[in-house]
């Protein structure tokens, strides 16, 4: 749907006068005197009042020209998704759907992090949110199929024709990788960029916030006079909620860091469910069996106090 969007978008803004050129890659932002005043494609010089840097979470021309710190490998995730075309009936069998239902789950992996599974109507999708700084003992390409041959998703996919692979980086810091000036002499900084991706620990967002950074960006352009820096641009960031938001869940890349997730906490899960669903000469109360699962590990007390911490931050 992202993709007929955009072409749409790009459409509308042919229509004002406007050359969209693809595959074409910036080099260079050209600078004089501090002041940015084109962009150096391969041999080429295109100059432009303003320069707008969009260049999602692979912040490399922001880098080479010192606008942004290096980016370190705990400030970044890789999401792999697949979408596979398996047609509507099977879905709608498979994952007990009628028509015009649809279905999205979560999911925890000791080997991938978190991932998820979400159905089309003649499509579902798979994907994974990998951190290769705490993986680095599986290569980031084994890590989908791990998710696709496991017993539970492969009889999902069953006979499914993959239809699309694609991988991307995610900036997964939140607020505290929000570059704190987003702006110079004659330019802007949008989107995953400028560290405008929200993370809430359960959902990925960064589509709006890129498309809402660029309408504020040209708000602020076109109310700086000529020669100074565009500090309304951040002030407007803020009053449409949208640094704010990112503060808001500023403790969740935290959160998410923490290894027990996932492993520790879902392996006492599922041990307390098999003591509890075990038929048994003495059966075990909950109480029973959560003593004896996380005795083993930790105290129930400490547990209680981690979770809550938990739920608190996110
Ligand atoms: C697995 C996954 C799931 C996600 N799910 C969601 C979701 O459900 N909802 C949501 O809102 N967001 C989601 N996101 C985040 C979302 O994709 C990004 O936040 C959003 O695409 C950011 O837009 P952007 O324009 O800033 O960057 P991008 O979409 O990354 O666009 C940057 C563009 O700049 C180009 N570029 C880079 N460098 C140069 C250069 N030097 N010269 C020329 N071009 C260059 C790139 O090729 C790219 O086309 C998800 C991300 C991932 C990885």
């Amino acid at each position: 749907f992202l993709s007929r969007f955009l072409k749409w978008l790009a459409l509308k803004v042919e229509e004002k006068n406007v050359i969209v050129a693809t595959n074409v890659r910036v080099d260079e932002i050209l600078f004089r005197d501090g002041v940015a005043y084109g962009v150096r494609i391969g041999e080429d010089k295109l100059e432009a009042e303003y320069i707008v840097i969009a260049e999602g979470a692979n912040t490399l021309l922001l880098e080479k020209h010192g606008l942004r710190a290096k980016t370190s490998p705990r400030d970044i995730a890789v999401g792999i998704k697949e979408v596979i075309r398996l047609g509507r009936e099977k879905i709608n069998e498979r994952f007990s759907l009628r028509d015009e239902e649809g279905l999205a789950q979560f999911l925890i992996s000791p080997v991938f992090g978190g991932g998820f599974i979400y159905t089309m109507k003649e499509y579902v999708s798979i994907g994974v949110i990998y951190k290769p700084l705490f993986n680095n003992q599986v290569e980031a390409r084994d890590v989908i199929e791990e998710l696709r041959i496991h017993p539970y998703i492969s009889k999902l996919l069953r006979d499914g024709i993959p239809i699309e692979y694609s991988a991307h980086i995610i900036r997964e810091s939140g607020y505290r990788d929000l570059m704190h000036k987003p702006y110079g002499r004659s330019y802007i900084v949008v989107g995953d960029a400028a560290g405008l991706i929200l993370n809430t620990g359960f959902t990925v967002r960064g589509v709006d916030l890129a498309i809402e950074s660029g309408r504020l960006a040209a708000e602020a352009i076109e109310k700086t006079p000529p020669g100074e820096e565009p500090t309304l641009y951040m002030k407007l960031l803020q009053e449409n909620g949208i640094t704010t938001t990112l503060k808001k869940f500023r403790k969740v890349s935290t959160i998410l860091s923490d290894q027990r997730i996932y492993r520790e906490y879902p392996e006492i899960i599922c041990q307390i469910f098999e003591k509890i669903y075990t038929v048994d000469e003495f059966p075990e109360t909950l109480n029973e069996s959560l003593k004896k699962v996380v005795g083993g590990k930790t105290s129930i007390i400490k547990l209680i106090f981690q979770l809550l911490n938990m739920v608190r931050g996110l």
